[in-house]
């Protein structure tokens, strides 16, 4: 399975997973010309041979500028929040993809065309082609799901958008061989900081966002088996990637676990495959869903 976050942050959510032909874009926070623009990118730097990579099935048309040669075959969305589907009809109208949210999220965003809309229950697993997604829900102030997401090889956790970690998202993320896990705020300077007292209440309440040391103690929890950890949806007023990263290198401080944090914009390319040597957890069983196939 190949990750690349194309966007993190209030300015726009993405990240495309693809493995053996199937492609799925989580989040519609950045539209098909930016998409496209990351993945060439990530391309480009791959074939450069940077740690970078991109979707095996679309390396000919690097650079040709097409935004179609770059279209996912889906789009999951975790909440309503314009960060997160802000151009998710955008994808809909012109691409014609399937959409999928929850009824919650589907409710209160405009998804475009119902015909291409496509529910999940925030607690079933559910598949699309080659990936299954394993939804939990998380406490924020929209319907937010944490997503599992797994090939039968390798599986990632996307955790963002929380106001706490709630109880047993830590055993649904335990073993996956990549999290990204949000790490939005730096206490001292959201305080400090320019916000109105309204938003800071906000961001700070169990329904808003988690902040480094919240991120940092569920990294310190974490069981063996996640071999990397990238700290998304940094805010870019209230905290630093170099704050966020001390913190969360101390939590995971005799875990070798590589660490990275994501741009507000990549493609930051994300490594599935554990280092030489890394011990692996056994994958769990996961009953299978809504949408076997596409
Ligand atoms: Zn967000
Ligand atoms: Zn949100």
């Amino acid at each position: 399975m190949q990750i690349t976050i194309i966007a993190s942050g209030s300015g726009g959510n993405a990240t495309l997973f693809a493995s053996r032909g199937t492609r799925v874009l989580v989040d519609a926070g950045v539209g098909p010309r930016v998409l496209a623009q990351c993945l060439a990118a990530a391309a480009t730097a791959s074939a450069l041979g940077s740690t970078s990579d991109c979707t095996s099935d679309c390396t000919s048309d690097c650079t040709s500028g097409s935004t179609s040669a770059w279209t996912p075959d889906a789009i999951v969305i975790t909440h309503a929040h314009a960060d997160h589907v802000g151009v998710a009809a955008r994808y809909n109208k012109k691409h014609k993809i399937p959409i999928y949210a929850s009824e919650a999220t589907a409710r209160a965003a405009h998804l475009g065309d119902p015909e291409r809309v496509r529910l999940f229950s925030p607690r079933e697993p559910f598949a699309i082609g080659a990936l299954t997604f394993s939804p939990r829900p998380l406490p924020h102030d929209a319907a937010q799901v944490a997503l599992v997401v797994d090939d039968g090889a390798r599986r990632a956790a996307l955790v963002t958008d929380l106001g706490e970690v709630p109880p047993g998202l830590l055993e649904h993320v335990a073993g996956c061989d990549v999290l990204m896990l949000e790490s939005n705020y730096d206490e001292d300077m959201l305080d400090a900081g320019p916000y109105p007292q309204h938003l800071k209440r906000r961001i700070l309440s169990a329904r808003g966002h988690l902040s480094n040391a919240q991120a940092c103690a569920l990294l310190a929890a974490l069981p063996g088996g996640t071999h990397t950890v990238a700290l998304m949806h940094l805010s870019e007023n209230n905290n630093r990637p170099d704050l966020a990263l001390a913190a969360a290198r101390d939590a995971l401080l005799g875990k070798r676990a590589r660490l990275l944090a994501a741009p507000p914009r990549g493609p930051l390319v994300l490594d599935t495959a554990p280092p030489p040597g890394a011990a692996r957890a056994p994958l769990p069983a996961r009953q299978l869903g809504l949408f076997p196939g596409m």
